[in-house]
């Protein structure tokens, strides 16, 4: 077998502007809009709040959103939108970079509770319900999960039952087990609820359906049939409202039920263009696989935010003088922390490149480009397996650059933000943009600091800001 030359398999110029060009995928305008306005201080979370107040500040954070036509982007033409599913899903991943409670918050709202009405509804009920969706005079919830079955969502207990005499169903949560639990928007903003119920017309079962059911009067009180819990305080997003749901004998028009998968005509006849009941539901839950999708590109994302502050910090941290009396070294000279963080790189770098793969493909499906039975069948099965490994990775990765930050990595108000804005600000066309976190001025060590090993370390392209070279000084400030 031919023997590369060492030097042959080393690039000597890497395009760090290109390279940082082709992480951005296929739609860079939507993600440099999104980041820009994720820049927005408007849009930030503040801790200070109260738990009440925070939830308050994230909706209004959602109309800010609003304001700005973000959740057109992904909806049909007659519904004023560009129908780019692929473009609204790359804005929309880049949310977590301003505050994950209002990405979650406005996710529930347009990417669930609006998705389902338009993935699993006729076009009369796209022109009934989401222009008000679409402007948030409606807030809505995702009523899928119950107190009794989460994952198996084939087994809830929640009933929609078709009543012929006055051709309406009559939603019904039979036992405390079928409350619906976890649900965004459910404990104060909403005020109606897509639900997920077994549908039962002439006493035969269906399986799951979902309909579009009213839950509060414009005084934020339950309609009458209607309660609810709040789920309280949890780990994070904080500035979401979770709650419970239950119903008790509530009648909703028969219009009400999102028919494109299953109907039920005026004469209380059950139809659907898809025979077999569990590949209807797998198809009805298969439609919904843009929540998936997305926190597959937003785990991605809180890897490169969270590498990209590791990093920089290890680049200016000094620590130990340990091969010279005036000189200390940076963290980054240290193996262990090399292996902390390179290795975390790469694989963030693997799963971007994999997740522009997914999202190609979900927009292949959900903008009509190729929506074939195979296309689809592939769409869930990377869905599947990329959002477990991705949001795994996150885990991982954000506990050990949190860790590799020292003590700045436990206050996010002082290292981080900063590190943030200044990640989401820096262009290919301004990458020296200076950070001006807390612990900047301490990383400039008043030892006379003279240049170290050279290195380049690649890491962020289009999004890193240069880490200020190591040259010799005997100034004690540092670029930052
Ligand atoms: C912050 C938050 C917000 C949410 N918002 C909403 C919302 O707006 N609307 C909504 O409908 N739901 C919402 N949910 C609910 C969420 O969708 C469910 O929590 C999720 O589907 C898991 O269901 P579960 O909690 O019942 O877990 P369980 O089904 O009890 O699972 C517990 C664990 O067991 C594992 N497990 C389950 N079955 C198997 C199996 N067969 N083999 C191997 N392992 C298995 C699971 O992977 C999991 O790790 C929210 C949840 C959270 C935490």
């Amino acid at each position: 077998m031919a023997q590369v030359s060492e030097d042959a398999a080393l690039p000597t110029h890497i395009d760090v502007a290109g390279l940082g060009e082709v992480l951005l995928g296929r739609w860079p305008e939507a993600r440099k809009a999104a980041r820009e306005r994720a820049l927005d201080p408007r849009l930030h979370s503040n801790y200070n709040l109260t738990f009440e107040d925070q939830r308050d500040l994230t909706f209004e954070q959602v109309k800010v959103l609003r304001d700005a036509g973000t959740a057109l982007v992904g909806m049909p033409e007659y519904l004023g939108g560009t129908n780019s599913p692929g473009a609204n899903v790359s804005a929309f991943e880049e949310l977590v970079l301003a505050d994950p409670s209002l990405q979650i918050k406005s996710g529930v709202q347009w990417g669930l509770f609006g998705s389902a009405v338009l993935n699993l509804g006729s076009k009369e009920h796209h022109l009934e319900w989401l222009p008000d969706i679409l402007n948030l005079n409606t807030p809505g919830v995702f009523a899928m999960t119950e107190i009794g079955h989460g994952s198996d969502v084939a087994s809830i207990g929640t009933t929609a039952t078709y009543l012929p005499e006055t051709d309406e169903f009559e939603i019904h949560t039979p036992f405390k087990a079928a409350w619906k639990d976890y649900l965004g928007n459910a404990a104060v903003h909403g005020k109606a609820a897509v639900v997920f119920a077994q549908l039962i017309v002439k006493g035969v079962n269906h399986g799951v359906h979902c309909l579009y059911v009213p839950i509060r009067d414009d005084n934020g009180e339950f309609l009458p049939g209607v309660g609810g819990e709040d789920d309280g305080r949890k780990g994070g997003l904080n500035g979401v409202d979770n709650g419970r749901l239950h119903f008790t004998n509530v009648r909703v028009p028969r219009f009400n039920l999102l028919n494109k998968y299953g109907s039920v005509d005026e004469n209380g006849e059950y139809s659907s263009p898809i025979a077999s009941p569990g590949r209807r539901f797998f198809t009805m839950i298969g439609t919904l696989v843009q929540g998936r999708v997305s926190l597959d590109g937003a785990a991605t994302l809180a890897n490169q935010m969270a590498l990209s502050i590791a990093v920089r910090y290890a680049e200016q941290r000094r620590q130990f003088n340990t091969d010279s009396d005036i000189r200390e070294q940076t963290l980054m000279d240290y193996q262990q922390h090399q292996r902390r963080l390179i290795p975390r790189i790469a694989e963030t770098y693997a799963m971007i490149f994999a997740h522009q793969q997914l999202l190609d493909k979900f927009h292949e499906v959900f903008s009509g480009e190729d929506d074939s039975d195979g296309n689809r069948q592939d769409l869930e099965t990377l869905a599947a397996a990329f959002k477990s490994m991705s949001t795994w990775s996150a885990l991982d990765t954000l506990q050990e650059a949190r860790e590799a930050c020292g003590g700045a990595g436990s206050w996010p108000r002082t290292a981080s933000r900063s590190c943030v804005r200044t990640w989401i600000s820096t262009r290919p066309s301004r990458a020296t943009t200076p950070c001006s976190c807390s612990w900047s001025p301490s990383v400039c060590s008043p030892i006379t600091r003279t240049s170290s090993r050279t290195r380049t370390w690649v890491s962020w392209p289009a999004t890193w800001p240069t880490a200020p070279r190591r040259q010799a000084s005997t100034a004690p400030g540092c670029a930052s």
